[in-house]
């Protein structure tokens, strides 16, 4: 087993064995490369979104939120061109009738990027003779084109409708309710956290790439004669101070250009955010000068205007926009990888997750020395109590404390506060620090202070 995938290895069974994520129906032996969120995984999810929510759109004048639907118009993805252009390549092996991404095998074995052409990739297959990485013969099929949305059907609604397959879509065709109902100046921005479905030749990775996933999704818009490299570069530098926020080293980020000529016709420039993941350097977020391409095609097709009216200058005109996107579970990834540490400590190796404590899905902890101690117990409840409805708590009496702090170290709990006979006697709580170890006795009344200030 390489390095990477014994690391990967670690993690995924860290996330089963302490309910950060489960792989999905296991009772029936797992469900196509899906996995279910355990309740610390919930609580870290839920921080990683609010950190994303709380930095552009709550902290900033010129973004707004909204929530569209899953299920929209079928007219929606002709327009943008997902119905007959959101198609990633696939080919078969004929020996072992394994299934793999026609590009992904090119690039890994030659290094060229031959993504959407097809014949060109069923020749280099077949010609530099590359061989299946399941079993190693070389007779594949012809590479092909699928496409990737999930199809399903409406009551009342003819012909199928689409799970969507990115969350951009929802913002654009809400575009004028939000100019109109908002009061949004050129430029600002409409974000939106949710699901987002793709049928992926292949998943994997853990969660890096799944089926049903969920988007942070930023639409920029600005004047068409805005300068709109400095911005450009600005989006850049918040997406990296979001990856580090996360957690990410900054040695682990590079920023990946797409070549000029594989760009979509509309699109200036696009920027992917990549991560140094153990398995590779690996797109965690991208950034794209889209043009008026959306709002254009959507105008087209649904015969409304969708434009903006500057009242000052009294000028009409279609935006532009960036577009900033970002994936919830890719983030996570990049949460979990970063913090996962292993400790030379005198009993042997202690695994602690460093998360950043913004994140941490509990932030302290609250034990008795001793469980069968009712005195000692009351207090620690006391002080869970206390502070639970300010900070996410957790109580714990079982087993000794040495294992109940590495319980707490491979949560990523931040701080453990011990009740124990002196603490009675002087009011006072042993509170360790995750990732020091040390431990110093705070006197409760200034427990409040102390965590306000760590936390
Ligand atoms: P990739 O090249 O890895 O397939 P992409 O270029 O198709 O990704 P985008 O269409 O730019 O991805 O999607 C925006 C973001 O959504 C990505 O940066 C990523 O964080 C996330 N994302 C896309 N597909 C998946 C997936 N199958 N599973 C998890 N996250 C995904």
């Amino acid at each position: 087993m390489s390095k990477a995938d014994d690391k990967m290895q670690k993690l995924v069974s860290l996330c089963k064995r302490r309910g950060f994520i489960y792989p999905a129906c296991e009772i029936y032996g797992g469900f196509a490369n899906a996995w279910s969120f355990a309740p610390y995984g919930v609580e870290l999810r839920n921080n990683v979104k609010r950190l994303w929510w709380k930095k552009f759109v709550q902290e900033r004048e010129d973004i707004v939120g909204i929530d569209g639907p899953i299920l929209l118009h079928s007219k929606l993805w002709e327009a943008s061109g997902h119905t007959s252009g959101f198609n990633d390549s696939m080919v078969d092996c004929k020996k072992c009738k394994h299934r793999f991404r026609a590009d992904h095998v090119v690039e890994d074995a030659t290094g060229k990027d031959l993504e959407g052409q097809n014949e060109e990739m069923t020749k280099v297959l077949r010609e530099e003779k590359i061989p299946c990485p399941n079993c190693g013969e070389c007779d594949w099929t012809e590479a092909r084109s699928f496409n990737m949305m999930f199809k399903t059907e409406m009551n009342g609604i003819e012909g199928p409708v689409y799970l969507r397959p990115e969350t951009a879509g929802a913002i654009f065709v809400d575009f004028k309710n939000v100019v109109d109902s908002m009061r949004v100046k050129v430029p600002f921005g409409i974000a939106q956290i949710g699901k987002a479905f793709r049928n992926e030749i292949v998943a994997g990775n853990f969660i890096f790439r799944i089926r049903e996933f969920e988007q942070m999704e930023i639409e920029y818009f600005i004047h068409p004669k805005t300068k709109w490299e400095p911005l450009f570069e600005e989006w850049l530098d918040k997406q990296e101070e979001y990856a580090l926020a996360l957690g990410a080293d900054k040695k682990n980020l590079r920023r990946y250009e797409h070549a000029k000529e594989k760009l979509s016709h509309y699109s200036q420039k696009t920027i992917d955010i990549e991560y140094k993941f153990s398995f590779g350097f690996k797109e965690l977020f991208g950034l794209a000068h889209r043009g008026d391409f959306d709002l254009t095609q959507h105008a087209k097709a649904s015969g409304q205007k969708l434009e903006y009216f500057d009242t000052v200058k009294n000028e009409r005109y279609v935006p532009h926009v960036l577009e900033p996107t970002f994936g919830v579970d890719r983030s996570l990834l990049v949460a979990l990888d970063a913090a996962y540490t292993e400790e030379k400590v005198n009993d042997g190796v202690r695994i602690v997750m460093k998360f950043p404590v913004s994140i941490a899905p509990i932030k302290i902890a609250f034990f008795p020395l001793l469980k069968n101690k009712p005195e000692l117990v009351a207090r620690a409840k006391e002080l869970y109590q206390k502070f639970n409805s300010q900070y996410n708590c957790e109580f714990d009496d079982n087993g000794n404390i040495g294992k109940r702090y590495r319980r707490q170290d491979e949560i990523g709990t931040p701080f453990c506060a011990t009740v124990d006979f002196e603490s009675l006697e002087n009011q006072d709580v042993t509170v360790r620090d995750r990732d020091t170890m040390k431990q110093e006795r705070i006197a409760i009344k200034d427990l409040d202070d102390y965590l306000a200030k760590k936390l």
